[in-house]
């Protein structure tokens, strides 16, 4: 069913190659540098080296671990490690050894398989890399690993059974395959616009095709998947506890594709892809053909999200429209809505004043006043008060395109930020990430309300995501590759850029 990855066009000056992957996997470096990893062709077929200071492996399509020296630094795979919870907490953030890596050659190759973007090597953080310098946070995501790559897969309500809380995974490629099926679109037809089939597939074993006449996906960003059940099965998210009471959500959740970053998986659960096929590889990348630095996850580019899809990739909403003539879709607060009948971003694109979503902040509600607030204490954050305004204002739209049952979208997306903020600022498990789950949580309790005023519940089929999970950085373990990078390659006087940072671009200026 997955199509074949295409394998890297452009190869990088060998020497380049070499001097850069020796000085990013000194030993020295190890503290923060988890993995380096970069492309290859192993007799034609497209290949995926990971590396350290203690071992390399290079990884193929079909599966397979190919030792080159020491040992393998992606050896442990299993999706459902650190399970139960009890595991993650008892070892949180671990050191390479003792770590799991998903999928990693599948997810490795589709991101090195865009011709444009892929950059030559991709450098993974520890995850207790504290790097604010650049960007870092308390609680950060963007590795291969398991946890920062698990986001929660919760299905509920119209053609789900009442399972619960069940041992399995998904990946974030499965949820746009996942919510046209349960729209009731024929799986066997869901190809991209090129004619190729999804990399991800629906899952027809959890969601009964057509079960509900409405279809509402409902992204948290950044929420930790294990957090969330824990905070649902001890009472304090009702709202995810009522899904879950007619539903059943994955221990091991939606794996996501790597980098485990934003618009990589926004992009990945709307289109069903991975990013190699998509295009957008990360937050920021840098285009080849173009000559220049693409920032698609920003609040001034967000709504021409449109411009970064590759050729053949359609949208959910798209999809849909064209399986099912005159089905309304609408797409809340998220930059991946291309083909949606009501959108948020299109909103943007219409503003006058064309300063991106800026121009939208004076229609936003003030942070101070929102019903939805933990504590008002976490607007001293600048991220969660402007995520507090979007969520608010994001409820209002959700309601306002539920207006009436006649009015109501066969599908809606609603994208949530303030679970992303909160855990960004003090990482999982503390007091603020775990009131962002409670903030959200009080908006889905007003929608479920909104929609049994309508007495629509029962008629809805409900699959709740994200597009990554978290760790928690060590505040004591800081420090950059930068300079040991600069120091291989200005010997060779060969230029390069570092875009993330972790994206190297060997020989662009
Ligand atoms: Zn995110």
């Amino acid at each position: 069913m997955t199509a074949p990855a295409t394998p890297p066009v452009r190869t990088p000056d060998p020497r380049a190659l070499d001097a850069a992957v020796a000085a990013l996997t000194s030993e020295d470096l190890a503290g923060i540098v988890d993995l380096v990893a970069y492309p290859v062709s192993a007799e034609g077929e497209p290949a995926v080296v990971v590396a350290r200071h203690d071992g390399a492996v290079r990884l193929t399509a079909d599966g397979a671990h190919d030792v080159l020296f020491g040992r393998d630094p992606v050896a442990h795979t299993d999706p459902l490690a650190f399970l139960p919870y009890d595991a993650e907490i008892a070892e949180p953030s671990p050191p390479n050894h003792a770590n799991a890596y998903p999928d990693p050659g599948r997810r490795l190759l589709s991101f090195f398989a865009d011709p444009g973007r892929s950059p030559d090597i991709a450098v993974v953080h520890t995850p207790r890399h504290f790097f604010p310098e650049t960007g870092g946070h308390r609680g950060e995501h963007g590795s291969l690993d398991v946890i920062q790559s698990r986001a929660p897969f919760l299905v509920s309500g119209a053609g789900v059974l009442p399972d619960g809380v069940v041992r399995d995974h998904a990946r974030t490629v499965d949820v746009a395959p996942t919510l046209l099926h349960a729209a009731g679109v024929d799986v066997d037809q869901q190809l991209d616009a090129g004619g190729l089939p999804l990399d991800g597939v629906a899952r027809t074993d959890l969601v009964t095709g057509g079960a509900g006449r409405f279809v509402i996906g409902l992204l948290w960003d950044g929420a930790h998947c294990s957090d969330l059940l824990h905070l649902a099965a001890a009472g304090e998210l009702p709202g995810i506890a009522r899904l879950l009471a007619g539903g059943v959500a994955l221990a091991g959740g939606a794996v996501a594709e790597f980098p485990s970053v934003t618009l990589c998986n926004h992009t990945s659960l709307l289109t069903g892809v991975g990013p190699g096929r998509h295009g957008v590889l990360g937050n920021v990348y840098y285009d080849r053909e173009l000559g220049r630095r693409i920032v698609p996850n920003d609040e001034t580019t967000w709504h021409r999200s449109a411009d970064w899809l590759r050729p053949g990739v359609a949208t959910v909403f798209e999809t849909l429209a064209a399986a099912r003539p005159g089905s309304r879709t609408a797409c809340i607060n998220e930059a991946v809505d291309r083909g949606a009948d009501v959108s948020t971003m299109a909103l943007i694109r219409a503003s006058s004043e064309l300063r991106g979503s800026g121009g939208l902040d004076a229609a936003m509600p003030p942070a101070e006043s929102s019903a939805y607030l933990s504590d008002v204490a976490h607007l001293a954050d600048k991220y969660y008060r402007w995520a507090t305004r979007v969520d608010d204002a994001g409820l209002m739209q959700a309601q306002a395109a539920w207006a009436s049952v006649a009015e109501a979208p066969r599908l809606m997306w609603w994208s949530h930020v303030v679970t992303d903020a909160g855990h960004h600022a003090g990482g999982p498990r503390s007091g603020i990430a775990r009131d962002s789950f409670r903030d959200a949580d009080r908006r889905l309790q007003a929608f479920l309300d909104h929609l049994d005023r309508l007495g629509v519940t029962d008629d809805v089929t409900f699959l709740l995501t994200a597009d990554h999970g978290f760790e928690s950085a060590d505040e004591s373990v800081t420090g950059s590759w930068a300079p040991s990078l600069e120091a291989a390659l200005a010997p060779l006087s060969i230029p390069y850029r570092d875009e993330g940072p972790g994206f190297v671009y060997l020989g662009d200026a």
